[in-house]
């Protein structure tokens, strides 16, 4: 395991933007443009944690973490689920689906939402995938950072 090459940068909103090399992403650090958000644990390069993400900053803060979560957003779900529905692995999959339905308590995150088609959308109405005789292709879980970016 050498030095990560690409350090991710989130704007300020936490939404990625591109990759930058380590030099470069020290460089953002000196010049206090961007904060560490999610580092390597354990290793430092000069005086700042190792990043693995970085975020941009109107002012200078020393604040890091680590393991933020990515908020959701549905453009964040298109990316975490390859644009394929959940429920047949077809493309261009465009709605959201609440595993367990909103009208009984579900909630809008990582692990209760899954990219559908329109057609297993409809099918599976407000009714778990149980209940609906369907069944997840896969395991809804929070992203990582960079799963986030193409
Ligand atoms: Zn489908």
């Amino acid at each position: 395991m050498g030095s990560p090459v690409n350090v991710l940068v989130l704007n300020a909103s936490y939404e990625p933007l591109h990759k930058v090399d380590v030099r470069h992403a020290v460089r953002m650090l000196v010049r206090g443009v961007a904060v560490v958000e999610e580092a390597v644990e354990g290793r430092s390069i000069g005086h700042f944690p190792m990043p693995r993400v970085l975020r941009l900053v109107r002012y200078v803060t020393m604040r890091w973490r680590y393991g933020r979560r990515p908020s959701w957003s549905k453009p964040a779900l298109r990316h975490r689920d390859g644009g394929r529905c959940g429920y047949c692995g077809r493309a261009r999959a465009d709605t959201v689906d609440h595993i367990v339905p909103r009208s009984r308590g579900g909630a809008t995150d990582w692990e209760n939402t899954v990219l559908a088609c329109g057609p297993c959308n409809t099918r599976k109405r407000d009714r778990t995938p149980a209940e609906a005789g369907m069944r997840l292709l896969l395991v809804p879980r929070v992203p990582r950072w960079n799963e986030l970016v193409a």
